[in-house]
């Protein structure tokens, strides 16, 4: 190595002189050039980026390393003070702290946020170290730098996990393939499942087998293209039983937009969709029977109406009352009135469709909607219904019923449709009871 390329990567060659005398002096130059060739190529293959200032700040020498962080050339920085690579992210403090601290000559430890030429911006654990001439003057400084980009990245990500962790929510946590990496003490309570028992597994372990393919894979699709997804999901806890669940889904990513995690939070809502069924129940169904309250049935019958005035489908309205129901009160008594009102509303429940429609109209009189049915259909399910609840003992008791039927007539109002139905129960009643009448049919 000659002279000019020691000049080359250590600046200029008047501050050689400035440099502490070596205690090899004395030896000849060749050794001393050996010795120092030495040092040089340990410096500059070192993986810990390293820069030397002269004793105002100004960049003297930087290794291969620190080129190779920052991104620029030794051009652009030999005779730079650092500040080239600051971020604009560091306290002022810190710098007077590292000045403060260097020029009381001593050596400076600390993490640094700085900035490459292209602008990404690095984490530096730095060590400075000043350095003295034989007359005891600060005429250097040397930092060596580690990269710990890495190592705040997972420092930050686990003060966020930390955060959502302590929020009370169950919540799991898992790796970029959905291996779960860590679940909290909520999760155990809700789940059954220890820590022991699911890390590892993935969420799978979970499935109630209440959600097709479709649900996963919209779930899903919806988390990789937008980052979330929240929403109500069936899962199977520990023991076996399924439950309801409010979940929320977040994919967390790394600077460079890679999925790093998915986090999970969730609590249970049973208890939730429980009082939502009771409130709805109040609001819609009988006390005594369970059948549809009055409010329910008027409302399903405007819609059969809408729909009915869009389509040429029709559908019928039936009526029924008990016969002499007055004497079975009077001879077994009220409470036992109740049991068989409640025993026909579910006799009558088992033998309609789903899209039919029970109500208790009032006291012992029922109404029933039975969707895309004209008259005909209707006739032949009310005969049906009269008989089976002649032939069936309620509560031990013979009952029977009359019946009323219309079929819904365009342009008519949901009252003018319910007083043809009474009308014709009234001409059944009239007619000697247990039997259907039938309202007339439209033209
Ligand atoms: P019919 O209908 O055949 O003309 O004779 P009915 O004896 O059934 O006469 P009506 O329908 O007018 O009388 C209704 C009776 O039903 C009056 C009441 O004693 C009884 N009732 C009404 N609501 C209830 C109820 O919620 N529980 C009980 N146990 N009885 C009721
Ligand atoms: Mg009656
Ligand atoms: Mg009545």
């Amino acid at each position: 190595m000659n002279n000019s390329e020691l000049e080359a990567v250590h600046g200029k060659a008047g501050n050689a002189a400035a440099m502490p005398t070596p205690q090899w002096a004395g030896s000849d130059l060749d050794t001393l050039r050996a010795k120092y060739y030495q040092l040089h190529i340990a410096v500059e293959q070192s993986p810990a980026a390293t820069a030397i200032t002269d004793s105002e700040g100004r960049i003297e020498y930087v290794n291969r390393r620190f080129l190779e962080v920052t991104g620029y050339s030794r051009e652009e920085l030999i005779g730079k003070t650092p500040a080239m690579i600051q971020s604009g992210t560091t306290p002022e403090a810190v710098y007077r702290d590292l000045w403060q601290t260097l020029r009381n000559g001593q050596v400076w430890r600390g993490e640094l946020q700085n900035r490459k030429k292209n602008g990404e911006l690095y984490w530096e654990s730095e060590i400075i170290t000043p350095v003295r001439n034989d007359a005891g003057e600060i005429v250097r400084f040397v930092a060596v730098k580690e990269d710990i980009t890495e190592r705040k990245r997972q420092e930050e990500e686990l003060r966020l996990l930390a955060s959502v962790f302590q929020t009370g929510q169950a919540t799991l946590i898992t790796d970029p393939e959905m291996r779960i990496e860590r679940v909290n003490q909520a999760f155990t309570d809700i789940t059954g499942y220890l820590p022991d028992e699911v890390i590892g597994h993935t969420p799978r372990l979970f499935k109630s087998g209440r959600h097709d393919k479709a649900f996963y894979s919209q779930l899903w699709q919806d988390v990789l293209e937008t980052g979330h997804w929240q929403g109500e999901i069936w899962n199977r806890n520990k023991y076996g039983e399924i439950y309801p669940l409010w979940q929320s889904i977040t994919a967390v990513h790394d600077e460079a937009g890679r999925i790093r995690h998915f986090i999970a939070v969730f609590h249970n809502i049973a208890e939730r969709k429980r009082l939502e069924q009771e409130l709805e129940q109040q609001a819609t169904r009988d006390h005594l029977t369970g059948a549809h309250n009055r409010r329910a049935f008027d409302a399903a019958m405007r819609k059969a109406i809408r729909q009915a005035e869009r389509s040429d489908n029709s559908f019928s309205l039936l009526l029924f009352d008990i016969d002499l129901f007055k004497t079975v009160n009077d001879q077994h008594g009220h409470d036992t009135g109740d049991l068989i009102l409640k025993r026909l509303a579910r006799l009558v429940g088992r033998t309609l469709r789903s899209t039919d429609l029970l109500a208790r109209w009032g006291g012992e009189e029922f109404a029933i909607l039975l969707q895309d049915t004209p008259a005909h259909g209707a006739s032949i399910f009310a005969e049906r219904l009269r008989q089976q609840v002649a032939e069936t003992r309620l509560h031990g008791l013979a009952i029977t019923i009359s019946l009323g039927i219309a079929e819904y007539r365009r342009g008519e109002s949901p009252e003018q449709m319910l007083a043809r139905a009474d009308g014709a129960l009234y001409r059944a009643k009239r007619a000697g009871r247990n039997r259907v009448g039938l309202a007339d049919t439209p033209p």
